[in-house]
């Protein structure tokens, strides 16, 4: 029989699982068994509205058999089983998350032990055999299909005969080596062991045959008068595991520590999630969740790939692996299970859905996580900034999303840079800092800290000695504008125009110098029409002659924003600019001077200056080899 190829990386992904270390074998059995309790929980599903099924939920299990002579392990289920399609789309490569993710985690790290930290899936079982055999009859098929591989030079698949719907998987176990005893795993102490240890929460019974020795008294007895015994061995099949989910046992069985373990295998995550959280709720609605949130995004959680949702059961009946609608969208990244008894099992997906205790439950655990992430803030700030840095964007994509639905929920989660401290701050904290005379919270926005604290309207902010919020994130003054206001303190944008920093009295005398410069203003508007909708003088600025500002709704980063997005959308999306000159500036005497003298050399300095602004403000200067001219002209 021709053999098949594996695809590239799932032939990469064979080869570390053959030559991994021997501390991590042992882990294939629970990817295995892990495998069959996933294809029990889609069975079990379709037996609820599905008459043809004919099986109930008692009758779902899983068997491991040993033959030691033959030097096999078989795991089976009466699950829904593979069709050859499936087999060849399922086994011959690596699509599925765990794999997956660990293939890319592959390939900057040389780090072999991330096999044992996370689920690597069916390969793993060729850590221990030789050879694996997958006989599986798919539901709702007549034929079966046996798949054989005996590593990373390919895989056959050809016709079989299974009576019944399920999958065995036939593990045929390497021979011993000096450094490892394989055959232990033939030998059932040590794969009772092994399903104890980490498959004891399967909710399916996991039955293997042990042997029992009794001893049995023969009728004889002996020299001092005991009476004789002989041991009699037979053997009985048992349940092995306890069945109890770790979301079922009461929080001195479910520890951190195995909640822990429990969320990194089946979220294959190698990091500890920053917080776990636990909820038994009882009343008109109960039910059960055991949530997490995580401290670093998977690499797909920005894309679209990224799959969303919590998995849902009802009483410990798997109805959805993720169900969407149990988490709003700004909490996507919260990952765990919810179980409860009042769902009811014969409804469809759909009207899920719209279901009154499913939105209970929902409203529950959307208080529940932000007040897990209130509490993670204050008393352990470090983890909550590892947390913000992975999710932060979610956050405000949260405060910006559905017309600022969520912005209550979320405002108290959000975390800034700021001119006063190392740290990031929450608003909470700023405000708490504000001196009584400050009336606004200010920001200054820019791409990065350094160009928005060198932003020359942040000097006068500062010389009042007010703290500023750093905005360096594309998204920020969105979520500024949603806001708008924080404890009844507006947020205010130092690039905004009138930061309120000036009594009424130096405003009139403001008034009184700007009538004073009116024709050289209207002279710079005119020269600079194309570039600034309009000139004025600056009262804020200090030791910088010149400033990029704007008016109305949509700021200078805003419009950056736009250019930067794909097609012509964002062309029509432009900042009203205004460019800010200051009047105590060595600079607006020359200015003054040459409008006086030497119109032409008036003009050369407007767009001179008029450049440094927008490079200030790091905005384009489109025509750079006519400012470098200008600025040689007037040297
Ligand atoms: P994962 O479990 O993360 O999807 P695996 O590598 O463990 O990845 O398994 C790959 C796929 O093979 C499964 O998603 C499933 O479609 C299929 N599969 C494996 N074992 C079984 C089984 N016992 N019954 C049905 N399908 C199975
Ligand atoms: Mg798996």
């Amino acid at each position: 029989m021709a053999k098949k190829q594996f695809k590239a990386e799932s032939k990469r992904l064979l080869d570390l699982m053959i030559n991994s270390i021997y501390t991590h074998h042992e882990i294939f059995l629970r990817e295995i068994i892990s495998n069959a309790s996933d294809a029990i929980d889609k069975l079990a599903y379709k037996a609820l509205t599905d008459e043809n099924v004919g099986l109930s939920r008692e009758d779902f299990r899983i068997l491991v058999k040993l033959d030691k002579d033959g030097r096999t392990v078989t795991v089976s289920d009466n699950g829904i089983g593979m069709s050859k399609e499936d087999m060849e789309e399922n086994l011959g490569v690596i699509a599925h998350s765990g794999s997956f993710k660990f293939k890319s985690e592959l390939e900057s790290a040389e780090d072999v032990d991330i096999i044992g930290q996370f689920g690597v899936g069916f390969y793993s079982a060729f850590m221990v055999s030789d050879k694996v055999t997958v006989i599986s009859r798919a539901y709702g098929a007549d034929q079966a299909w046996k798949w054989e591989s005996a590593g990373a030079d390919g895989y056959t698949v050809s016709e079989a005969d299974k009576p019944d719907v399920g999958t065995d998987i036939i593990m045929h176990i390497k021979p011993d080596t000096e450094a490892e005893r394989f055959s232990d795993y033939l030998e059932t102490w040590r794969v009772k062991d092994l399903i104890k240890k980490y498959s004891d929460y399967v909710r399916f019974p996991i039955r293997m045959d042990v042997e029992h020795t009794e001893y049995v008294e023969t009728g004889e007895t002996d020299e001092h008068g005991h009476k004789k015994t002989e041991p009699v061995t037979h053997t009985e099949e048992e349940t092995v595991n306890s069945m109890v989910p770790i979301w079922q046992r009461p929080k001195s069985e479910a520890t951190d520590e195995k909640c822990v373990e429990f969320y990194k295998e089946h979220f294959h995550d190698t990091e500890d999630p920053v917080a776990i959280i636990r909820v038994n709720a009882e009343g008109l609605t109960s039910y059960r969740a055991l949530l997490f949130i995580p401290k670093k995004a998977p690499y797909d959680f920005y894309s679209r790939d990224y799959k969303p949702g919590l998995a849902l059961y009802s009483s410990g009946v798997m109805i959805m692996e993720s169900c969407p609608d149990l988490l709003p969208e700004c909490f996507r990244f919260v990952r765990g299970v919810v179980d409860s008894p009042d769902l009811s099992l014969n409804i469809s997906r759909e009207i899920l859905q719209h279901d009154r205790q499913l939105k209970v439950i929902a409203g529950n655990l959307e208080n529940k996580v932000k007040s897990e992430l209130t509490s993670l803030m204050t008393k352990d700030p470090e983890k909550y900034d590892a947390f913000w840095a992975a999710f932060g964007r979610q956050i405000k994509y949260g405060i910006v999303g559905e017309y600022g639905m969520k912005k209550e929920l979320l405002k108290d989660l959000l975390k800034f840079h700021s001119s006063f401290e190392e740290k990031l701050t929450s608003l909470k904290d700023y405000v708490s800092r504000m001196p009584e005379s400050q009336k606004y919270i200010y920001y200054a926005a820019a791409g990065d800290i350094r160009s928005a604290a060198g932003l020359p309207q942040t000097e006068q902010v500062r010389a009042k000695g007010y703290e500023l919020l750093y905005f360096v994130e594309d998204i920020d003054e969105f979520v500024s504008q949603m806001l708008y206001e924080y404890e009844g303190k507006e947020l205010k944008s130092v690039s905004g125009g009138d930061l309120g920093l000036e009594t009424e009295e130096e405003k009139k005398e403001q008034d009184t110098e700007d009538a004073g410069s009116k024709e050289l203003l209207d002279f710079l508007k005119e020269t600079l029409k194309d570039e600034v909708a309009d000139v004025k003088l600056s009262h804020s600025l200090m030791s910088s002659a010149v400033c990029m500002s704007y008016e109305g709704d949509i700021t200078l980063e805003m419009e950056r924003y736009f250019r930067q997005m794909p097609g012509d959308a964002g062309e029509k999306i432009r900042a009203r600019r205004v460019l800010e000159i200051n009047p105590e500036h060595k600079v607006f005497a020359s200015l003054t001077a040459a409008f006086e003298g030497d119109k032409d050399r008036a003009a050369k300095i407007a767009k001179v200056l008029c450049a440094q602004a927008k490079l200030l403000a790091s905005l384009p200067v489109e025509d750079i080899s006519a400012y470098t001219s200008a600025v040689c002209d007037l040297i």
